[in-house]
């Protein structure tokens, strides 16, 4: 049986940032499949504007034509409500009957706490870190709070030493509304759904 690599997140664009690290990620842990999975109102990003899901869900699928290590879910746009992390393992688990790792970076990993049943999470997959630049590894009292010993353990154990890229969305978005040039930093199919759909600039 695969193992399973999940990797969710509100891909608003999905960048370069996010395709080398998770590649490198699977390869680490010996995964070879790598599911994108875009939200659909990430909890802890109400407030900020998101791209319509569609759009999202169509720039993931653009990234990763060709590459048979990719595939992109639409389960968490389909869902109502918010996306919580918990909920969709259960539903992979369900449907693929896989070990499942769950991706995210340094800067989750800092806010981990906060996620929605965060301990029963930590049972349901493998928790997997890769590192950011600006993001230091932490000593996460919240997290130990929250979680058991063997749970943090665990979850340190799964930090990665994967390449450092400092490519994030929001630089994306604010370098395309100031009509900078976004090329290298996602795709080129990416690049001209943005410049065809407006989709930063209006
Ligand atoms: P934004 O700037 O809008 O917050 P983002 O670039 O952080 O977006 P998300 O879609 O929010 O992208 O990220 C999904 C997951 O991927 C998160 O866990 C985030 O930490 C991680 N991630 C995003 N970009 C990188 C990167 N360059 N290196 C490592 N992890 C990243």
């Amino acid at each position: 049986m695969a193992d399973v690599l999940l990797y969710g997140g509100s891909f608003d664009p999905i960048h370069h940032g996010h395709l080398i690290v998770s590649r490198a990620a699977a390869e680490a842990i010996g995964a070879d499949r790598i599911i994108l999975i875009p939200s659909a109102i990430p909890p802890h990003k109400r407030q900020v504007r998101l791209a319509a899901g569609e759009d999202r869900l169509a720039m993931c699928r653009l990234a990763i034509a060709g590459d048979s290590l990719f595939e992109v879910s639409g389960w968490e746009l389909e869902q109502t409500g918010p996306s919580y992390t918990l909920l969709t393992v259960r539903h992979f688990r369900e449907e693929l009957g896989a070990a499942l790792y769950w991706l995210i970076g340094m800067d989750s990993l800092l806010e981990l706490h906060t996620w929605y049943h965060v301990a029963e999470l930590a049972d349901a997959c493998t928790l997997v870190t890769v590192g950011r630049p600006g993001h230091a590894a932490p000593e996460l009292p919240e997290l130990c709070a929250a979680v058991s010993p063997a749970q943090i353990e665990r979850i340190q154990k799964h930090v990665l030493d994967t390449p450092l890229i400092q490519i994030s969305a929001t630089n994306i978005r604010e370098r395309a509304q100031a009509r900078r040039s976004i090329r290298h930093l996602v795709p080129e199919p990416v690049r001209e759904y943005i410049s065809a759909h407006r989709l930063y600039t209006d």
